[in-house]
């Protein structure tokens, strides 16, 4: 269920500091430690699973969970109006770097597309 070295677990749990903006029994979301954008949050679920392509079937109602406090984040940060990116990245190619399941909230600024 949590894996003993992962950053994220870690920051999850307490252990290591996060800049945390929403907390419930299922996930997280706290601030990234190098933004891309001037609202930059991560949402993750407690349960590590190391990225999208690692979910299960039994995952599903978290991914949605996740997909909604995604939302409510950007609510609480103002940026229903302005707009808003919610990425996922999985593998080489898109960049992955932590391997613990994570949702990118990005807002505050005017995004190209397609992205990088
Ligand atoms: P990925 O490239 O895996 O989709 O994104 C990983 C993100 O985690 C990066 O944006 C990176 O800045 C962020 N990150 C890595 N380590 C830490 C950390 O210890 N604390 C926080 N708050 N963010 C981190
Ligand atoms: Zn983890």
């Amino acid at each position: 269920m949590v894996s003993k070295n992962c950053i994220f677990c870690k920051i999850a749990r307490g252990e290591i500091p996060g800049d945390m903006v929403y907390e419930d029994d299922d996930c997280v979301a706290f601030r990234d430690i190098n933004p891309q954008a001037p609202t930059h949050v991560l949402v993750i679920p407690r349960k590590h699973i190391e990225g999208l392509a690692e979910t299960e079937p039994e995952d599903q109602e978290l991914l949605g969970k996740l997909v909604a406090v995604a939302a409510r984040v950007a609510e609480q940060e103002d940026l229903v109006e302005s707009g808003y990116r919610v990425v996922i990245n999985w593998g080489e190619d898109a960049g992955m770097a932590v391997p613990h399941l994570h949702l990118h909230v990005l807002g505050g600024r005017k995004m190209s597309w397609p992205p990088g």
